[in-house]
This record gives C-alpha cells, sequence and structure tokens, in this order.
C-alpha cells in the first residue's frame, strides 16, 4: 500500500559501511532495531523536554516525547502509504542529540564552545544526533555508529547550516547534507516526523504545562487551537471537569491536527503525483498542515513560548541548568582526566568535551557537577 513517491528499503540508497541484508527485517526496520538498543537512546528517558527530570515523575522527557512522535508519525504514515519504518526509526532517534537540561544545555554548550574558540562550529543538536548515529556509538567491531540507512540519516538531519552542510559533505559527497546545498526537501517520511515533532510537543507541552500549575485553562482559552476542542467537549459533556476534560481536549486537539496533516497531505501528493522517492525530494514540501491549521499551531507556539517556556519558574532552573553545563565545560577542559570515558576522536579537545557533555543525562550531569565542584543546585537528590 506504498504510495509511489514513498521511501522503499529495497531501493535504499544504502549504509556508509555495505552489509548483507538481514533475512527477516527490512533495512528500516533494522535501523529502528539499532536506534532502540543504543546508549543514546536509554538515556533519553534521563533527558529535559521543557520540565527537568526531578521535577515530577510524569512529565515527557525525551524517551516518552519521542515515543510520541513516532506514534502520531506512524499513524500518519499508514494512512497516507508512507514508509511506517523508516518513519518509526527516524522519530525514535530524531532528538538523540539533546544535551541534558534541554534548549537550556544545549544554548550553554553552544556559548560554551564559542566562547573556547570564536571560529568554530558551535553546538546544534541535529547535528549531534547524527554524530550519535555516525560516530559516537560503538557498538559494531568495524566501524563507528549504527550504519544506518541514508534515508534514516537524512531524516534525522532536520536543519544544517550551509557551513555545516559544506563541512559534512567533505567526508560524505553526495551525501544527507548535500540538499541543504542544492535546497531540496527531505523524504516524504522526515517530512512527515517533523511536522509529527510539532504536533506531540504542542499537545504535551499543554499536559505538563497545566499539570505543573505553571498555565491554567482560562489562560488556555486564549488560543483557538485549544478554545475550539474546549467548547465542543464543554457542549457534548458538560459535567467533566479536571484532567478528565483537559486530556479529552488534548485528544480532540490532536485528532484535529493530525486529520488536517492527512487530508493536506494526500491532495498535495495526488497534485504532485511523485513517481518515486526521488521525485518527491525535488518538490516542494508536501506532508504539512494546512493554511489555517498552520496559523492555529503558530499561535499555540507563540502562546507556549510566552506562557511556559519563558515562565519566570522555568527560567530560573534554565539558568541553574546553563550553569551546570558551563563550569562542567570548564572544569573538563582543565583537567580531561576527569572524563576516563571519553576516547579522544578527531575534532580536538573542545570536541570531545562538548561530546561527553553532551551525551550526558540531566542526572549524571549534576552528579558531576557537584564531584567537580562541590556544589549543589536545584537542591535535587543525586
Ligand atoms: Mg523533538
Amino acid at each position: 500500500m506504498l504510495h509511489p513517491g514513498a521511501c522503499r528499503p529495497e531501493t535504499s540508497r544504502g549504509r556508509r559501511h555495505p552489509e548483507t541484508p538481514a533475512p527477516t527485517r527490512n533495512a528500516y526496520q533494522r535501523d529502528r532495531d539499532r536506534i532502540v538498543h543504543s546508549t543514546a537512546f536509554r538515556r533519553l528517558v534521563y533527558k529535559t523536554q521543557v520540565f527537568l527530570n526531578h521535577e515530577g515523575d510524569l512529565f515527557r522527557t525525551r524517551l516518552t516525547h519521542s515515543i510520541e512522535v513516532a506514534q502520531i508519525a506512524r499513524s500518519v504514515a499508514r494512512s497516507i502509504g508512507l514508509h511506517e519504518d523508516l518513519v518509526e526509526a527516524i522519530a525514535l532517534a530524531h532528538d538523540l542529540g539533546h544535551t541534558p537540561f534541554g534548549h537550556a544545555g544545549q544554548d550553554a554548550l553552544n556559548e560554551s564552545l564559542l566562547h573556547a574558540d570564536p571560529g568554530g562550529e558551535g553546538f546544534e543538536h541535529n547535528l549531534q544526533s547524527l554524530r550519535v548515529v555516525d560516530e559516537l556509538e560503538e557498538r559494531y567491531p568495524l566501524y563507528n555508529g549504527l550504519n544506518l540507512s541514508f534515508e534514516t540519516r537524512e531524516g534525522i538531519l532536520k536543519h544544517c547550516s550551509r557551513r555545516n552542510a559544506e563541512r559534512l559533505l567533505i567526508d560524505e559527497p553526495d551525501g544527507v547534507a548535500q540538499r541543504f546545498i542544492d535546497r531540496t526537501q527531505p523524504s516524504l517520511e522526515a517530512q512527515l516526523c517533523n511536522v509529527a515533532d510539532e504536533i506531540a510537543y504542542n499537545a504535551h507541552d499543554i499536559d505538563d504545562g497545566v499539570r505543573s500549575g505553571l498555565l491554567t485553562l482560562s489562560q488556555l482559552r486564549a488560543v483557538p487551537m485549544f478554545a475550539e476542542p474546549e467548547r465542543e467537549t464543554v457542549a457534548e459533556f458538560p459535567e467533566l471537569a479536571g484532567r478528565r476534560l483537559l486530556f479529552e481536549i488534548i485528544r480532540r486537539m490532536l485528532s484535529r491536527q493530525i486529520y488536517d496533516v492527512i487530508d493536506t497531505t494526500k491532495m498535495a501528493m495526488t497534485a504532485a503525483a511523485p513517481c518515486s522517492a526521488d521525485e518527491s525530494r525535488q518538490m516542494p514540501t508536501m506532508v504539512a498542515f494546512s493554511p489555517a491549521m498552520a496559523r492555529q499551531t503558530h499561535e499555540l507556539k507563540r502562546f507556549l513560548r510566552q506562557n511556559l517556556y519563558q515562565h519566570p519558574q522555568v527560567l530560573a532552573t534554565t539558568g541553574q541548568a546553563k550553569d551546570v553545563v558551563r563550569e562542567l565545560f570548564a572544569a573538563y577542559l582543565a583537567s580531561p582526566a576527569e572524563m576516563p570515558g571519553a576516547a579522544p576522536r578527531p575534532g580536538g579537545e573542545l570536541r570531545r568535551v562538548a561530546d561527553y557533555i553532551a551525551g550526558m543525562t540531566d542526572r549524571f550531569a549534576l552528579r558531576e557537577h557537584y564531584r567537580l565542584t562541590g556544589r549543589t543546585l536545584f537542591s535535587a537528590p543525586v
């Protein structure tokens, strides 16, 4: 039931190190399985999405976020004829390069790198996700990384500056970075994972925001994406309140966005009628929200930025998280012997420190910070 414009494992552009196909699994299933068994994947369970790990057991972590993205992407893929195994592999791997402490950790690591090497590359989580699956995982006898298929790696490298693309192309001519030079699209499966990521965090950040007490239903009513399903829910179940009311609104929000993407994408795929995955890549983006839904998601994102991501309480903890990352960076740079597990790699000492910190879970970062500085932040148990 695959659409002609979908990716197919039998016509995959292959792996960087050629391998014999597995007897019972296609190339994308195999990629998915390698990702699930990787060390970086297990670390996602203790990495922050928005709320720091120790703030509560029920908030999303990078792991549960990635699983939700995979669920949404797979259900859309099945209904529009894209390759489910490929979208699952991309979705489960898309955040592997995130630092501890979410975006605050990434910003601090980037600042630390650029401070030490002003002309350098800095730190970018999409590039790091690719680096994790290409270089940093140490599982196979003959090569570094997980040796994933081109199409999975293409989906993982969601953004890339021209400068970084040129650098990646030195090692892999005409590789996954080529599209950032050519300005073409990634596969339809990769496009779908980007949209599924957005749908997932828009919904779960509302849930976590309300759970934390930082967002209220009356605030959320100002956002059409929330207000419309709320009106419907209250009309149908006037007695509903509390968690069940919130869950029902979020469930309807998710459905609206998913059906909107399915309808809009089906129309675009019918109109463009790509005959192969390569033809899909040469066409404008096909997996997308309708313009009306895109406007609503945009408003919701603005609301979440103003009211949740920049809430004084969130900013206070992210400020401390940045201190942890900056101080770890300085400490390891001053005494690299403190990183016994970090293998020397091409890219020099700065990159080695950055890889070591980027790989940490929130908990390990806090423990290391305490060990190296004697200071306890967040009053968190370490
Ligand atoms: Mg994500």
